[in-house]
């Protein structure tokens, strides 16, 4: 597991987020991966509001109780908004240029830190993990290391509230069929690898994982996962919630 932080000069998110807040605009954020054409993130949708984000952000948010912890908090988007209905937020993220523009745009309690890292120590009611939260586990084998982290993190009858994506439909064929080569890595293992300006990050695992994994997982480390919403694109929110 991963438990390192960013640095600036490698940080390409962090620095469009940043740029973003104290300019008020930004270049592309471009994402690369060997499995897919090249992409872009506009960065303005890294700070939607409520009622910007779609139904299943909103979903979680609305359902988030007691303390809550925001993982890989971005521009704070999720924060701000928990803030706002008067819930108790911390926010977590690698990258110290997004933590200081949640910091500036009002989130009360962000941190530096990485979701693995051993140091970081606070338990909480409710831990968030959106916009394919799924991602930041990074590998289908990071599963038992992720579950055990969450116990660590998480009050008893805590939960965790993510989306994540089945990527089935990339592999469907035109009669319906899956071309899913079983022997093989999990289809939801992809690399990325973002730039922004002249800036480049190093290539990152981010797992999409479809719910039925999911929750063969989470009754295997202890937890019950419930299907809580589905989206229109084979993306669904998750809540796993801690039994023991
Ligand atoms: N939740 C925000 C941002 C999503 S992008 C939103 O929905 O807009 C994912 C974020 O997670 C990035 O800001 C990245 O820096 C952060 N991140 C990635 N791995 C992490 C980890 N292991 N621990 C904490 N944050 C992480």
């Amino acid at each position: 597991m991963n438990t390192a932080t960013l640095s600036p000069e490698k940080d390409p998110m962090g620095t469009a987020i940043h740029e973003y807040f104290t300019k008020g605009r930004a270049g592309k954020l471009r994402v690369h991966s060997s499995q897919f054409d090249e992409d872009e993130i506009p960065v303005k949708t890294l700070f939607r509001s409520f009622t910007q984000m779609p139904s299943l952000e909103q979903e979680a948010l609305q359902l988030a109780s007691g303390k809550i912890l925001d993982v890989g908090g971005g521009s704070g988007c999720h924060s701000l908004a928990l803030q706002d209905m008067g819930k108790e937020v911390c926010a977590i993220d690698i990258s110290p240029l997004s933590v200081e523009t949640m910091k500036r745009r009002g989130v009360l309690n962000a941190q530096v830190a990485n979701l693995f890292e051993p140091t970081f120590t606070d338990t909480f009611d409710t831990i968030l993990m959106l916009m394919n939260g799924s991602g930041i586990i990074g590998k289908l084998g990071n599963m038992p290391a992720f579950f055990i982290r969450m116990k660590q993190l998480l009050q008893p009858n805590g939960s965790v509230i993510l989306d994540s994506s089945d990527l089935k439909y990339l592999f469907e064929d035109e009669d319906g069929s899956f071309l899913i080569d079983l022997a093989g890595d999990y289809y939801g293992e992809i690399d990325f690898r973002m730039e922004y300006k002249n800036i480049q990050g190093e290539t990152f695992d981010w797992l999409y994982i479809d719910f039925q994994t999911l929750s063969l997982y989470a009754a295997e480390y202890g937890f019950e996962a419930q299907l809580l919403k589905e989206g229109e694109h084979y993306n669904y929110l998750a809540r796993l919630t801690r039994k023991q």
